[in-house]
């Protein structure tokens, strides 16, 4: 954590100083910050544009990217680790392979993104989406669990870094607890089963996906936010 870089998650990193620089772990983490960071006009983000540079250390990747809804543009800065390729993604959909909780998306944003990649799988067709999907969701699971300290049933404050996100935790306190988080993750296929699925070619590939949908979630848990909780 000894780098100066990086000044630690903003009071409200909604909205991020200009030129604020966002520690990432890969680009997968960039790809879900532009997600949960929408337009203040609500629209998607979309990169069109990018730069690289290598000041030191790290990798430094400016992204430039268009609101789809308003075209307004915005310009994300990420520091990268030093060894990251950026012309070839890791294959593997690695979020973040150390324990340390992410500095890009709070706990209560992983759990959002989580949600949306467990709705989408039962709109996807192809069953390498699926996989992909439920890949998504239980690396953002996980990544929302990075926030909990050892003896933390539900978030800790500081794993919360917006009012909306205390807002939607204080709402739905059942639902941010370690156990309903743990239990998701026992639910769902261990990572390696999953990556060994959304390798191309996966003869068992078909099986692992029912068994799956079968296991996957005895309780749509997500539903709540359907509700209207934004
Ligand atoms: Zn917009």
């Amino acid at each position: 954590m000894a780098d100066s870089s990086h000044a630690g998650p903003h009071p409200d990193p909604s909205e991020p100083p200009a030129g604020g620089l966002v520690r990432v772990h890969s680009v997968q983490e960039e790809y879900f910050h532009l997600m949960v960071r929408a337009c203040a006009c609500g629209g998607p983000w979309f990169s069109h544009e990018q730069a690289v540079e290598r000041p030191g250390e790290r990798l430094v990747h400016h992204v430039t990217a268009r609101c789809a809804k308003c075209g307004k543009e915005r310009t994300f800065h990420f520091a990268l680790p030093g060894e990251t390729k950026l012309d070839h993604p890791a294959p593997i959909r690695e979020i973040n392979p150390t324990n340390d909780p992410s500095e890009a998306v709070d706990a209560a944003e992983w759990m959002d993104l989580a949600r949306f990649y467990l709705e989408r799988i039962e709109r996807l067709k192809s069953p390498t989406e699926r996989v992909q999907s439920l890949l998504d969701a239980r690396g953002c699971l996980e990544e929302a669990l990075k926030f909990y300290g050892p003896g933390d049933d539900g978030p800790p404050p500081g794993a919360l870094w917006s009012d909306a996100s205390r807002r939607k935790v204080a709402r739905h306190a059942d639902a941010y607890r370690r156990e309903a988080l743990e239990t998701m993750l026992a639910k769902m296929p261990t990572t390696e089963r999953l990556r060994q699925a959304d390798a191309p070619d996966q003869r068992e590939f078909r099986k692992a996906l029912k068994e799956t949908a079968r296991r996957r979630v005895g309780r749509r848990w997500w539903e709540f936010w359907k509700r209207g909780s934004n």
